[in-house]
C-alpha cells in the first residue's frame, strides 16, 4: 500500500479510484497474455439516468482493461419475453464471458427471472441463486462486485479482520447479505453484526464496530455519534441532493473520529466497476 492519504481530520482515506486504477491495470496485463479476448455485455432495461451513468462507466473500464463490451439495451416498454429472448441470446454466445442485468429493471419485468437465464460462469455480477449459495458454502463462486471491492479496499489499506467487529448497515441480497457472509468468512474472520431498518439502538451497535459499512442509501445517516474512535468507516450508499451524489456517512463530521474512512463520491463505487471488470477476467477463464 503505497498510495496513502490522510483527511484534514487525520484518518487514512480508502482511496477506491486508486485502487480501481492499478487493479483495471493488473487486468489488463492479464488479458494481454489471452488467447482470446473476454467480452463484458450489460443489459440496460429502459431509460433510468443514474442506470446510463453506471453502465457507462462499467464499458470505459472494460475497454480500458483490454476487454471489448456489449451494451445491449431494451426500451422500458419491453416485454418479459423480448428480456428473456436478449438474454436467452448473451447467455449462449461464446463471445460473451460475462453478462450482467443493469438494476432496477422496470416493475413490469421480473428481474429474479431473467437473472436466472444468465449461466453462473457469465454471472460477473455473483447475483443468481447459484452464486450466491456457492458463497454461502464457501465454494469458489463470482462473488457479487460491491461487496467484494468493500473487501478488496479494506484489505488493500491493511484494515485488520480477524477477530474484529464488523457492523454492516443494509441486508440487501446486493451489498449487505454477501458482504456479511464475506467479511465472516475464514481468512477473513471478523465477527459480523447484519443490522437494518428494525435494528434497535443503531448508534450502540455501530458504534461496536472496528469495521463500519453502511449500505442503506439513507443520506449522510451515520454520524459522529455512530463511529468508535479510530474504527474504518466504508460509505455504500449513494443518494443525489441539490450538491450532487451523498453518501450514508456524514463525511465532514466522521472523518476526525475515524481511523479510516472512504470518500463519496470515489470510493466503493470505483470499486465495484473494478471488481465487475476482474470478474469478466475470472469468468473468461472459467470458460475456457
Ligand atoms: P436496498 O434498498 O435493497 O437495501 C437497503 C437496506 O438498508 C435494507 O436492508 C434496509 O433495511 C436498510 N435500511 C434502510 N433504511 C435504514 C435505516 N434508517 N437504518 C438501518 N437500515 C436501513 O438497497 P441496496 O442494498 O441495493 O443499496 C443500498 C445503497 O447502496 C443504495 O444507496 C445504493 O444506491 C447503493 N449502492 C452503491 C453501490 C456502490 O458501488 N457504491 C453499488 C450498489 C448499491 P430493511 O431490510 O429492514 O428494509
Amino acid at each position: 500500500m503505497t498510495d496513502a492519504m490522510r483527511t484534514a481530520g487525520g484518518a487514512l482515506l480508502l482511496d477506491g479510484i486508486a485502487l480501481r486504477d492499478r487493479m483495471i491495470a493488473d487486468v489488463a496485463r492479464e488479458v494481454a497474455s489471452l488467447s482470446s479476448i473476454p467480452c463484458l455485455a450489460t443489459v440496460l432495461i429502459g431509460d433510468d439516468g443514474p442506470s446510463q451513468v453506471y453502465v457507462r462507466n462499467k464499458h470505459r473500464q472494460a475497454q480500458l482493461a483490454g476487454m471489448t463490451s456489449r451494451n445491449e439495451r431494451l426500451p422500458a416498454s419491453a416485454t418479459g419475453e423480448e428480456a428473456e429472448r436478449l438474454m436467452r441470446t448473451l447467455a449462449d454466445d461464446p463471445n460473451v464471458s460475462g453478462i450482467i442485468v443493469q438494476q432496477p429493471v422496470p416493475a413490469h419485468l421480473d428481474g429474479e427471472r431473467l437473472l436466472e437465464l444468465i449461466p453462473v460462469e457469465k454471472d460477473v455480477d455473483g447475483l443468481t441463486t447459484t452464486s450466491m449459495g456457492r458463497l454461502m458454502r464457501g465454494i469458489d463462486s463470482l462473488v457479487p462486485c460491491t461487496p467484494l471491492g468493500v473487501l478488496r479496499l479494506l484489505q488493500h489499506y491493511g484494515a485488520p479482520t480477524a477477530g474484529k467487529r464488523a457492523v454492516v448497515v443494509g441486508r440487501s441480497n446486493l451489498v449487505g447479505l454477501p458482504l456479511s457472509v464475506l467479511l465472516a468468512r475464514k481468512g477473513v474472520d471478523a465477527t459480523v453484526t447484519l443490522a437494518h431498518s428494525r435494528t434497535n439502538d443503531l448508534v450502540e451497535v455501530c458504534r461496536e464496530a472496528d469495521i463500519l459499512v453502511s449500505a442503506t442509501g439513507q443520506a449522510r445517516s451515520i454520524g459522529r455519534a455512530h463511529v468508535k474512535p479510530g474504527a474504518w468507516v466504508v460509505d455504500v450508499g449513494i443518494s443525489r441532493d441539490e450538491r450532487g451524489v451523498v453518501g450514508d456517512v456524514d463525511f465532514d463530521a466522521v472523518q476526525s473520529v475515524a481511523g479510516a474512512i472512504t470518500p463519496m463520491p470515489g470510493g466503493t463505487g470505483p470499486m465495484t466497476v473494478a471488481c465487475l471488470v476482474a470478474n469478466t477476467l475470472a469468468a473468461w477463464r472459467l470458460q475456457h
